[in-house]
């Protein structure tokens, strides 16, 4: 939630105060409200600040202090996308799913050929061929060197086709290479 439209390095060491400060649902919920802003506030956009002051509720409220572990409960937190859900499930549960943000639907789009837009993190088509991408047994560290592809070869901008490792049987790098030619 706290890297919604912001960037890792600028999210990091509020992430390492927040943790410190609040290490619970509860110690959320119940600090005051001032310096739970004053917390989040590096950060900008401010309607955040109400998302984690609802999402500390809903956690109290209605799962008894505790991270839910199923998606379906997960999604229903405030400020808790399809994608913020999917992330929990994997990197803080372990569970095997493929986690799709922007970028990753780009890298998914590209390879396969598919008309890139937008939207496409919520295409069917992308979930489908994510899905079957998939590492099972090593889906956290799967998810991580997807992120990474995309955020540092994959980029939306100069694709950088000859240092990824799918450049053989990517269909957009194949098609720049007979543009090029
Ligand atoms: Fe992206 Fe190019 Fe790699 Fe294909 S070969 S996944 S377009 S960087």
């Amino acid at each position: 939630m706290m890297l919604r439209r912001t960037r890792a390095k600028q999210v990091a060491p509020v992430y390492e105060l927040f943790i410190r400060d609040y290490p619970s649902p509860d110690e959320m919920y119940r600090a005051d409200s001032n310096s739970l802003r004053s917390s989040l506030k590096p950060l900008g956009l401010n309607w955040r600040i109400a998302q984690f002051e609802a999402l500390g509720r809903d956690l109290v409220r209605d799962f008894g202090g505790h991270v839910p572990t199923t998606r379906e409960e997960l999604v229903q937190l405030t400020g808790v996308s399809d994608y913020v859900a999917d992330a929990v499930l994997v990197f803080a549960l372990g569970q095997p799913r493929a986690v799709i943000d922007a970028n990753v639907a780009r890298v998914i789009a590209r390879y396969f050929g598919l008309r890139e837009h937008a939207e496409a993190r919520r295409d069917g088509q992308v979930r489908e061929l994510a899905d079957g991408l998939l590492d099972r047994a090593h889906a956290r560290d799967y998810n991580f060197a997807m992120l990474d592809l995309a955020a540092l070869v994959c980029t939306a901008r100069n694709p950088k086709h000859d240092l990824c490792p799918l450049r053989r049987t990517c269909a957009k790098a194949a098609n720049a290479k007979a543009v090029a030619s």
